[in-house]
């Protein structure tokens, strides 16, 4: 056991809640990597599992130091690690793939049949100190500062989501503006969308959208959005539907608004099955399907990369809030409300 401590928010327990523990610095084993956190943000699943939700309840065993998304500096490498220095600026893919199942041998480790997940199975990026298979890191690119490297694991989610089929000229609907549907909105502007529109009952999310380069922002709460999306499109709506808010209205109506021969890219989560239109809203349609999940190693990484440094990536006004680790209460607190883009903690 290392004598050396650190600080790191762990989910301690079966309720609600996080604890702020002072913890021995993990030591890497064969093939890993130990990573001094310099930035690490918050996903909508840090908040699942802060408010202990079903899913959380079912997958997490205790304790766990949570968190998935960060950036770093390496501290420490393990036997037979290869490529990977001390003192080189890292990020990880958050999900570990096996790389013996039927996905992995066959290019879909996204898929992977035996994957765990940082800050869920195995612990997390919120404290000073990390541990990762040398096989997930990321070398960040020189001109991406810490907190923006950080946001590269989601942007490969949200780079998945757009780019599932060619997105340039194409008209989009975006349902749902929180942190992964403003993502999606500063991808498919970098890739040539030509319109895009978003909705979200939130205007606070709203607002943030069209900073992020809407073109229409609309809210569902207090207009029916199918009539200015209709008139944006020519009466043929949209080509793309990116559905990010995982609310079975929003998916419902934005099929009922994808243009025949459209496609549509499924990131958010529902809360349980949801019912669609199959007849009206896809066969008769012509409509491709996409769902998504996590990204492709390290094929969306190096697309999120490459946007960022070139400039082409703008994601200035999606951090709206940066803290110190310890306050991570305040930011969970902003996560809830809505009234926040991405949270970003520093150890
Ligand atoms: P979030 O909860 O912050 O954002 C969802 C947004 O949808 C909110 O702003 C909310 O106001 C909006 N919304 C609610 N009802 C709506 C409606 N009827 N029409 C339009 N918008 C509506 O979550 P997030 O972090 O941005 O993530 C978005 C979704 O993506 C979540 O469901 C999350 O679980 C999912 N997700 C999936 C993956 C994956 O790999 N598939 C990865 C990350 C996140
Ligand atoms: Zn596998």
């Amino acid at each position: 056991m290392n004598k050396k401590t650190m600080m790191a928010v762990v989910k301690e327990s079966a309720a609600p809640g996080l604890a702020y523990k002072k913890l021995p610095v993990p030591r890497p084993g064969p093939g890993q990597v130990l990573v001094k956190v310099a930035a690490a943000s918050v996903c909508g699943t840090d908040s699942l599992i802060y408010e202990w939700a079903p899913w959380a309840a079912s997958r997490i065993t205790l304790p766990r130091v949570i968190g998935h998304e960060f950036a770093g500096v390496v501290e420490e490498t393990g036997e037979g690690v290869v490529g990977t220095e001390t003192g080189d600026r890292v990020s990880a893919e958050s999900h570990y793939f096996c790389g013996r199942c039927y996905q992995c041998r066959t290019g879909r480790p996204e898929v992977c049949a035996n994957h765990k997940i940082m800050g869920v199975d195995a612990d997390g990026s919120f404290a000073e100190h990390i541990v990762v298979p040398a096989a997930n890191i990321w070398h960040n690119h020189p001109d991406i500062p810490d907190d923006v490297a950080s946001l590269q694991e989601p942007l490969g989610n949200a780079v998945d989501t757009v780019a599932a089929e060619d997105i340039s000229g194409k008209r989009v609907l975006i349902t749902g503006a929180g942190p992964m549907g403003l993502m999606c909105i500063a991808v498919a502007k970098a890739m040539g969308a030509s319109r895009i529109m978003v909705s979200d009952p939130n205007e606070y999310r709203l607002e943030l959208a069209r900073l992020m380069g809407a073109d229409i922002v609309l809210n569902p709460k207090v207009m029916n959005i199918e009539g200015p999306v209709l008139s944006a499109t020519r009466g043929e709506g949209v080509d793309v539907l990116l559905e990010i808010s995982g609310n079975a209205k929003a998916l419902s109506t934005g099929l009922a608004l994808l243009a025949a021969g459209g496609r549509a890219s499924l990131l958010g989560i529902f809360r349980g099955p949801v019912p669609v239109d199959l007849n009206n809203h896809i066969i008769f349609k012509k409509i491709r399907l996409y769902g998504i999940t996590g990204r492709k190693p390290f094929s969306t990484w190096h697309t999120v990369s490459r946007l960022l440094y070139s400039g082409r990536l703008d994601i200035g006004p999606l951090i709206t809030h940066r803290m110190k680790l310890a306050e991570y209460e305040k930011g969970f607190t902003l996560m809830k409300s809505g009234r926040c883009g991405k949270v970003v903690f520093t150890p």
